[in-house]
């Protein structure tokens, strides 16, 4: 029947005529092409004709013989859910050890349904030789008893139990019906029409509209290059005429949805980035997994974190989500907690642990989220009351829904959802009821299992929000069969793609399915499929351009033989897209380094602040004026911060728990007392440490306070041995500091001083190579200087000290070579005496001072790459973008801060 017969007849009989489709997108694209000719009537109000893909038509016939009070005995059909559950109980109770239950519950699914489309079901039990089928058979078996026993139908079997309603005239069949898109109608379809127009149900065929013009072909560099040039077409054709339908099919569909998704964005909605909530004028069919769409996302990962331990990345998900309660109101302190929670966490987390760290952040940092604290404690409750046993899936299921309830930002009234999310919403409910409904096939779950269960069934449902018709379909091969476009678009059609190789089912017998010419089944069948749904397509639309990459990385790719004839398609022009936009448009350039002067009396950061200086002015600014920082990332253990920290506090405290803390004193001690001291020393600094993160378990502290009496036995054999008679006379002692208009507070790490009075500034070093550029104008590690310039002016030298496992020194300057073991004595080349060389640093670090103060925030890295190696700031600073990016390897070793 053709088109317009075919619309004519609908219009005039629509109650009377049921129309079926191959697939749901054909069915929804007649019924709004039908919705649309009524408008053109001029109709206000239309009857609804029956327009239903073959599965819908299927069970709607079942339904019918369902309440027909004469027929008894006709048991409910499995739904997908509890389809899938009983295969993957049939698998997993088997005798076949498998790798994985789900997947090959799946396969063996797919094995059963399509043996039963293409009627080779009772015929495969005979086929034993093959180890598959044998597997396949036995389970198969299985399932159907469970089946029978629970007095279940099989939905791979509806067909053919209707057909038999239908052939025994216990149900009533529709008078007419026309068939659309059935040119590839499984054996089981083709049985079940048949029986139809045997009961006298006259049926038609839909013949879509035929285009005579020749296809061309386009021939682009690779997939990237592909997808734009279909873009710029799509964007073309859509200028011409907004109101076009314009088909595009690609055959791997689900692998590139990203990528086309990506390159329609760009050239259809550039200004998508500016407004991403704007409507798409496309949509892309098939859908992603229900499990990824955000609302369900987060519903999934509420239940997660509560029933195991999750990973930092999840629970920092769950802080910043907007579905939870109160997430507008707090989402300040949420984005604060979860920087601070980065610093408390491990990277797997308990809830207990969750809570815990929320709780010490609230009252150490202030960082007080009360309605996400309300949150918490409601999934505490729930974990507590509902959690602990084992429950059927209808209640796991209000369980789940009575929690999120209580904790979602539009179950407390606080979030407007939009169309998107209410749609998600809707169809999260769906899967809720779809997982009550297993209580039919599986018994008793704990927590831990209903939740495997609930996310596999949201993994493996497909879904897409609707968004009305756009102008622009984005289908699978198998979608376009009998859509009429304006213009088509189909991609991919490499040698290697088209036709596509067999790929008969593994646990089918190969004879079985070639003889009921399955699709996959030979390469012969495929070739043969793949030339009648090229000539379909070349059909469907006056314009049809079929292209294919040339190259697949490194590799040349030719076009498919089945279209190398076609005559080559002309581009057309690029679409602008942002970057044009901004590319086009007259930029300014207005450099402006100068911050407003520092007012401010209070510093914090130290001597941190004129060595970012000095390293680079904007460093400095981002980080002292703007509290610029790279986030932290949750990690297990301690990281070498915390172990460099945990030296700086055990030798700390050493010193200040020794009665003398000299060096006389310190020979005296016996390595027992040491070690008293030190192990003291070590439990203190961790104690402390856990008040700040999660406290190191049992094992852990106990490991790390031998690693840490180890090392600081290690350092204070090397000051005996390489040093003569000091007094420690300051251990971290805060000071103020006044350098130039700045003030702030130092600590130096310790201050000794000599017998005959000199004093020595130390500062411990645990992490890498120390750079020592100390004499020039942008001194690399300012510090020691400063405080020996603004605290300590009559100080004789100034040190690092390196307390690393295995690497124990002291490097610095000093006034005189007796001072200090491993000094370097190369002022004495710049400067005349020790005191010219303060005066220095006084000038020097004055300078810094002057110009962080006056505003100083140019991006000037001292040395480049090197400088900018350990920074977090390119993307502020956008150093990348004045050339060579800072990733280059010149094998320097850089200095990093303890
Ligand atoms: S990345 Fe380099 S240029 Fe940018 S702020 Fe850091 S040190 Fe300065």
């Amino acid at each position: 029947m053709q088109r317009e017969a075919f619309f004519d007849l609908l219009e005039r009989t629509p109650s009377a005529l049921w129309v079926v489709t191959s697939n749901q997108r054909l069915a929804r694209s007649i019924a709004h092409e039908f919705d649309i000719r009524q408008v053109k009537r001029s109709l206000g109000v239309w009857e609804t004709p029956q327009v239903l893909p073959f599965g819908a038509f299927v069970a709607k016939l079942y339904d019918a013989a369902q309440h027909d009070p004469d027929l008894t005995g006709l048991c409910a059909p499995l739904t997908p859910a509890q389809e899938r559950a009983l295969w993957e109980s049939v698998v997993a109770d088997g005798e076949l050890a498998v790798l994985s239950f789900t997947a090959t519950a799946n396969l063996a699914s797919n094995a059963w349904r399509l043996a039963h489309q293409w009627d080779i079901a009772s015929r495969v039990r005979r086929y034993t030789a093959g180890a598959d089928t044998r597997a396949f058979v036995a389970w198969a078996t299985e399932y159907q008893r469970r089946v029978d026993a629970i007095g279940a139908v099989d939905p791979a079997q509806l067909p053919d139990i209707v057909r038999g309603l239908i052939c025994s005239g216990a149900v009533s069949v529709p008078p007419m019906i026309v068939l659309a898109g059935f040119d590839e109608a499984t054996a089981q379809q083709q049985q079940l029409i048949d029986a139809l127009i045997a009961r006298g149900t006259s049926c038609e065929r839909f013949e879509p509209k035929q285009h005579a013009a020749p296809a061309l072909r386009a021939q682009c560099h690779d997939e990237h290059d592909e997808n734009f040039r279909m873009a710029d077409w799509v964007a073309a054709r859509l200028g011409e005429n907004s109101n076009a339908r314009i088909g595009v099919v690609v055959p791997d569909l689900q692998m590139r949805r990203r990528s086309l998704a990506s390159a329609l964005d760009a050239t259809l909605t550039p200004d998508r980035l500016l407004a991403p909530s704007g409507v798409r004028p496309y949509t892309i069919s098939l859908g992603g997994s229900l499990a990824e769409i955000p609302l369900v996302a987060f519903s999934l990962r509420a239940v997660r974190v509560v029933v195991g331990d999750v990973s930092f990345d999840e629970v920092s998900a769950l802080v910043r989500s907007p579905y939870l309660a109160g997430a507008d109101a707090e989402r300040d302190l949420r984005d604060r907690l979860d920087a601070d929670l980065r610093r408390r966490c491990e990277r797997v987390v308990s809830f207990d642990g969750l809570l815990d760290a929320v709780e010490r952040s609230a009252r150490d940092c202030r960082i007080d989220a009360p309605r996400l604290l309300h949150c918490l404690h409601s999934l505490r409750d729930w974990r507590r009351t509902e959690t602990a046993v084992s429950r059927r899936p209808s209640e796991w299921s209000g369980a789940i829904a009575r929690v999120l309830r209580s904790i979602t930002s539009y179950g407390a009234g606080d979030r407007a959802l939009d169309s998107a999310e209410f749609q998600s919403l809707a169809r999260w409910q769906e899967l809720l009821a779809e997982f009550a409904g297993l209580d039919r096939v599986v018994g008793r779950l704990a927590a831990a299992g209903a939740l495997a269960q609930l996310e596999r069934l949201a993994r493996e449902t497909i879904f897409q929000p609707e968004g009305g018709t756009p102008a622009v379909q984005v289908l699978g091969i198998l979608e376009a069969n009998s859509l009429d476009f304006d213009h088509l678009w189909i991609m991919g059609l490499t040698a290697d793609a088209w036709p596509p190789p067999a790929r008969p089912h593994a646990l089918l017998p190969i004879e079985l399915q070639r003889a009921a010419e399955m699709p996959g089944a030979s390469a012969a069948i495929e070739l043969k499929r793949a030339r009648q749904l090229l000539q379909r397509w070349m059909a469907a639309a006056p314009e049809v351009v079929i292209s294919h990459a040339g190259h697949e990385g490194d590799r040349a790719l030719a076009s498919s033989p089945l279209i190398a004839a076609l005559d080559i398609y002309s581009p057309v022009p690029h679409a602008p897209r942002l970057i044009d936009a901004l590319g086009a448009s007259t930029l300014t350039s207005d450099l402006d380094s100068v911050a407003p002067q520092w007012i401010s009396s209070a510093l914090r950061g130290g001597a941190t602040v004129l060595k970012d200086q000095a390293a680079c002015p904007f460093r400095a600014f981002a980080i002292h004026r703007l509290n610029a920082r790279a986030i932290d990332a949750a990690h297990d253990g301690l990281d070498h911060s915390e172990r460099g920290q945990l030296v700086h506090d055990v030798l700390a405290q050493f010193w200040r728990a020794m009665p003398a803390p000299t060096r006389d004193a310190l020979a005296a001690t016996s390595f027992e007392q040491r070690r008293e001291l030190l192990n003291a020393a070590a439990r203190g600094a961790l104690a402390r440490l856990g008040r700040r993160r999660s406290a190191p378990t049992a094992a852990l502290a106990a490991l790390e306070t031998a690693r840490l009496v180890r090392i600081v036995e290690h350092w204070l054999q090397y000051e005996l041995k390489h040093r003569s008679d000091f007094r420690v006379v300051a251990v971290e002692e805060a000071r103020t500091v006044q350098i130039g208009p700045l003030a702030f507070t130092g600590r130096p790490d310790r201050i000794d001083e000599t017998s005959d009075g000199a004093r020595v500034v130390i500062d411990y070093k645990t992490g890498g190579p120390v750079s020592g550029a100390w004499l020039d104008q942008r001194p690399d590690e300012p510090q020691l200087p400063l405080y020996l310039a603004a605290l300590e002016p009559d100080a004789k030298a100034i040190a690092f000290a390196r307390v690393r496992a295995g690497d124990f020194c002291l490097s610095g300057l000093a006034a005189t070579p007796e001072l200090l073991p491993g000094q370097n004595r190369n002022w004495e080349k710049s400067f005349p005496d020790w005191q010219a060389l303060v005066d220095h640093w006084s000038v020097v670090l004055d300078r810094l001072a002057t110009a962080f103060a006056d505003g100083d925030a140019a991006v000037n890295p001292k040395r480049r790459p090197q400088t900018c190696r350990y920074c977090n700031l390119p993307t502020l600073c956008r150093i990348n973008e004045r050339g060579a990016t800072i990733d280059v390897d010149d094998g320097v070793a850089m200095a990093r801060d303890d």
